[in-house]
C-alpha cells in the first residue's frame, strides 16, 4: 500500500503566515504545505508557486494563509492503489497527492518519487567482477565467439557445480535442441516431457519433428510425477513403442524426484535429458541438478538466477556428447584449413564477451541462492498466519534455490483468487506471474497425449491457483516487506 509520511510536519492552519509556509517548505523538502482547519480537514494545498504569486502581487510575508484564494484540492482516498494515485498525478500534472479520509481529514501525502517504484518478478543482478572479465576480452580483442572466457566459463561451471563436461551455448533452448540431436531424436520419435514447464523444454522436440508426450507433476515437488511416468511407460510398452528420450524438468529451482524417475528410465532403457534451465545450484540428495541427465541443459537467460543476458550450457558425463555438441554448435565445421562441412550445423556457441559475464556471475552464485531463499523465507514468515496461501513444498531430498517464490492460492479459504490477487498487486506496482501453464493445455500442442498423476491433473490445479511473487536476489528488505504488506492489505489482514 501507500508509504507513510510524517504528516503533522507539513500541515498549517489559516492563522499561519506565508513566511511560516516558506519555512515548512524549506525544512521538509516535501514541496507542498497542507492548509487544514482545526480538525485536520484539508482546505487547500500551498506550493512555492502559490507563495511566489502572492509576493508578486505585493502581499507581505507576514500575511496569513487565510487570505489565499480558495482552491479545491486534488486528493485521493486511503484505499487507493499506487496505480490510481499515479494516474491521478499524471492527470493533474502534480507530484504530490494528499490522502484524505471519508470525512475530508488529511491522512497522509503521496510523493511520486516514493510510489513510482515497480517491484519486478526477477531482474538481472550483476556482481563485481563481470566487467573485469569483459574488459579483459576487450583488451585482448577476444570479441569473437569462442576464446579464453568461454573455455574458462565451461571449466569453472563444472568445478562450481560438480559436473563433468560442459559446452557453453547461446541459450538453454539451444542446449536442449542439441541434446535431442545427440540422442538421435528425429521425425516421428516420441519424447516424454514434463508438462508443467516453460515452452522451451518442448519446442526443440518440434524442431526435430518429434512428438511430445506430456507427463503430469506430483504435488510434493511440482515436478514430473514418477507415478504418471510409470503409467506412460506401461502404456507405451503395451502399445509396442518406446520414447526416444525423457525430458525431466527441474522447475523454479527445485529438482525433480530423481531416484524413482531414473530407476524407471533405466528399467525401460530410455535416456534422460535433464532440463535444469531453472536449477543452477539446485541439489537432489546433495547431488547437483544437471548430473542426472545423460545430457543436461542450463540457462543463463536474463531472468534466471545467474545470467549472461542470454546463454546456456550443455553438460554431460560423456565427453563425446559435449565435444559433438561444440561441433554442431559451430556450424558443424570440420577440423580442416578451409571451411569443410559434412553435415548440417548450427550457430549456437556462446560469445567470449558473454562468457566473461558468466564467469563473474558464477562467483556470486552462492550469494544469489541465499538471497533468493531469504526472499522466500520472508514471504512465508510474513504471511504464515494467513489461511489460504500454500507455499511450493521443498521435499526433504531437495535443496531448492527458490529461483522464484511460488505459492498456491485457495480461493475458498483466502477469499480471493490468484488471478485477482495478481491484478490487485499489479495495481500496487508489484509484478507477479501465474505459474507455468501446462504444455498439454497449450493450443500449439493440442492433441498431444498426456499422462496424469491421479484422477485429477496436478499441473492443471497448479496453474489454476499458482502465483510467482517477486523473487529477485537484488530485492531490498523494504521491497520484500512492501510485497508482504500489500498481500496482507489485499486479503484484509493489513
Ligand atoms: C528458461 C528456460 C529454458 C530456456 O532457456 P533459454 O536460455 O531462455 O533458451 C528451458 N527450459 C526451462 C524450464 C526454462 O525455464
Amino acid at each position: 500500500m501507500l508509504p507513510d509520511i510524517e504528516i503533522e510536519s507539513i500541515c498549517l492552519t489559516r492563522d499561519a503566515t506565508l513566511r511560516d509556509a516558506l519555512v515548512v517548505l524549506d525544512k521538509t523538502g516535501a514541496g507542498i504545505v497542507l492548509l487544514v482547519d482545526g480538525k485536520r480537514g484539508l482546505v487547500r494545498t500551498v506550493t512555492d508557486g502559490d507563495i511566489r504569486r502572492q509576493m508578486l502581487a505585493g502581499i507581505e510575508l507576514d500575511a496569513t494563509l487565510a487570505m489565499l484564494p480558495p482552491r479545491e484540492p486534488h486528493t485521493i482516498g486511503p484505499n487507493a492503489s499506487r496505480k490510481d494515485a499515479l494516474s491521478e498525478m499524471d492527470k493533474e500534472s502534480i507530484n504530490q497527492l494528499p490522502v484524505v479520509d471519508a470525512q475530508g481529514r488529511v491522512e497522509g501525502l503521496l510523493d511520486r518519487r516514493e510510489i513510482d517504484a515497480q517491484i519486478l518478478l526477477s531482474t538481472p543482478h550483476m556482481g563485481s567482477s563481470e566487467l573485469e572479465f569483459v574488459e579483459e576480452a576487450f583488451k585482448t580483442n577476444w570479441i569473437a565467439p569462442l576464446g579464453p572466457n568461454v573455455d574458462a566459463f565451461e571449466r569453472e561451471f563444472c568445478e562450481k557445480l560438480g559436473l563433468s563436461h560442459a559446452a557453453a551455448l547461446s541459450s538453454g533452448t539451444a542446449a536442449l535442441h542439441l541434446a535431442l540431436k545427440l540422442l538421435g531424436v528425429g521425425q516421428g520419435d516420441r519424447v516424454f516431457c514434463s508438462s508443467f514447464t516453460f515452452v522451451a523444454s518442448v519446442n526443440p522436440i518440434a524442431y526435430e519433428k518429434g512428438e511430445p508426450v506430456f507427463i503430469d507433476s506430483e504435488p510434493g515437488s511440482w515436478n514430473m510425477s514418477p507415478i504418471a511416468l510409470e503409467r506412460a511407460f506401461e502404456a507405451s510398452k503395451s502399445e509396442g513403442w518406446m520414447p526416444k528420450a525423457v525430458i525431466v524438468v527441474d522447475i523454479y529451482g527445485q529438482s525433480a524426484n530423481m531416484d524413482p524417475i531414473v530407476a524407471l528410465c533405466d528399467h525401460y532403457g530410455v535416456p534422460i535429458i535433464e532440463d535444469a534451465a531453472e536449477a543452477v545450484g539446485t541439489l537432489y540428495k546433495g547431488r547437483p541438478s544437471g548430473s542426472f541427465g545423460r545430457i543436461s541443459a542450463f540457462s543463463f537467460n536474463g531472468n534466471k538466477i545467474i545470467t549472461t543476458s542470454g546463454g546456456g550450457m550443455l553438460t554431460s558425463d560423456n565427453p563425446d556428447f559435449v565435444n559433438r555438441a561444440r561441433f554442431l554448435a559451430t556450424q558443424a565445421r570440420e577440423p580442416m584449413k578451409h571451411y569443410e562441412h559434412h553435415e548440417i550445423g548450427y550457430n549456437y556457441r556462446m560469445s567470449n564477451i558473454l562468457a566473461g559475464v558468466g564467469r563473474g556471475q558464477l562467483q556470486v552464485l552462492d550469494e544469489r541462492i541465499s538471497a533468493r531463499r531469504a526472499v522466500f523465507d520472508a514471504y512465508r514468515d510474513g504471511l504464515s498466519d494467513i489461511d489460504g496461501i500454500d507455499w511450493m513444498p521443498e521435499p526433504e531430498w531437495s535443496f531448492s534455490t527458490r529461483w522464484l517464490s511460488c505459492c498456491t492460492i485457495d480461493e475458498g479459504r483466502l477469499g480471493i483468487a490468484s488471478q485477482a490477487l495478481h491484478d490487485a498487486l499489479a495495481d500496487d506496482l508489484i509484478e507477479t506471474r501465474p505459474v507455468w501453464r501446462p504444455m498439454h493445455c497449450q493450443p500449439v500442442f493440442a492433441g498431444a497425449r498426456y499422462f496424469q498423476h491421479g484422477n485429477e491433473s496436478v499441473s492443471d490445479k497448479l496453474f489454476d491457483s499458482g502465483l510467482c511473487l517477486p523473487s529477485g536476489s537484488s530485492m531490498t528488505k523494504d521491497e520484500v516487506r512492501r510485497v508482504v504488506e500489500a498481500v496482507r492489505n489485499i486479503v484484509g489482514l493489513g
